[in-house]
């Protein structure tokens, strides 16, 4: 996939400029100059080709060409409820979701979570989402919600969707949730992942108790970004049917 860039303003009519970090990298990395053409998106759908047509100190003038109506989304949408980890991964996690096409990130406070989701954080998060979505091609950026307290989470999501909880030993498995799955709602899907603690046995027992099934994922216990880059690949994986 050729260079991407992310325009900050909704694309609309004949002009759209680049700015800070995207001006930055078309301009001195890339060396961009008059005339050359580029691929941008605004995370609101589709992608455009423009040409650049003037390089300034700060910001990148385009001047756009034509716009492809491609999108790169699940056919369901699919949320995602993680407390989150600590540092690096942060970053990391976010960055996986966005590659395994989920549509909304939400930062879970949960009983024993580790790190608490700062307006830094969103701010940090919402700016990974735009990398990844650059580099794997995505028309629409994932969704960085609020935190939510767990209970929110568990009660906001409509019990028409699939409503997918990951903790250690539960009865039922992924695995045999997988095979077993052939039709999933258009709800979509709502899955949620615990913080290196674990959800308490409250926890679990409010959310089984509001129609989430709680699974197993295997034998290891998985960090939580691990264990939340398997359920948006299953997600992906039942979302295609
Ligand atoms: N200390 C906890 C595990 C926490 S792992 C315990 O031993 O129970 C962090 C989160 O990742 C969990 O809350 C769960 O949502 C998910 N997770 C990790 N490994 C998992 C597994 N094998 N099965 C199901 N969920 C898992």
């Amino acid at each position: 996939m050729s260079e991407r860039y992310f325009v900050e303003q909704p694309i609309a009519g004949p002009h759209a400029t680049l700015l800070a970090s995207e001006a930055h990298h078309l301009a001195h990395v890339m060396r961009g100059k008059p005339g050359q053409q580029v691929t941008i998106f605004d995370g609101r759908g589709g992608e455009y080709t423009a040409e650049i047509a003037r390089v300034g100190r700060a910001e990148i003038e385009l001047s756009v060409l034509s716009h492809q109506a491609i999108e790169r989304e699940l056919p369901i949408r699919v949320a995602i409820g993680v407390s989150l980890p600590k540092g690096d991964r942060q970053r990391w996690l976010v960055e996986k979701l966005v590659e395994l096409g989920v549509s909304e990130f939400v930062p879970l406070v949960a009983a024993r979570g580790v790190a608490q989701p700062t307006g830094g954080t969103l701010e940090r998060l919402r700016r990974a989402v735009i990398e990844a979505a650059k580099q794997c091609g995505r028309n629409r950026l994932m969704q960085v919600a609020e935190p939510h307290s767990f209970d929110d989470f568990v009660r906001s999501a409509t019990p028409e969707s699939l409503r997918l909880l990951a903790h250690p030993r539960s009865a039922a498995a992924l695995r045999d949730f997988l095979r077993n799955t052939s039709v999933v709602p258009e709800a979509g899907l709502a899955c949620a992942v615990g913080p290196e603690g674990g959800f308490t046995d409250d926890e679990i027992a409010r959310a089984i108790a509001a129609g989430w099934t709680a699974l197993d994922l295997g034998a290891r216990i998985l960090r939580v970004e691990t264990a939340a880059a398997v359920f948006a690949t299953a997600a992906g994986l039942l979302a295609r049917g």
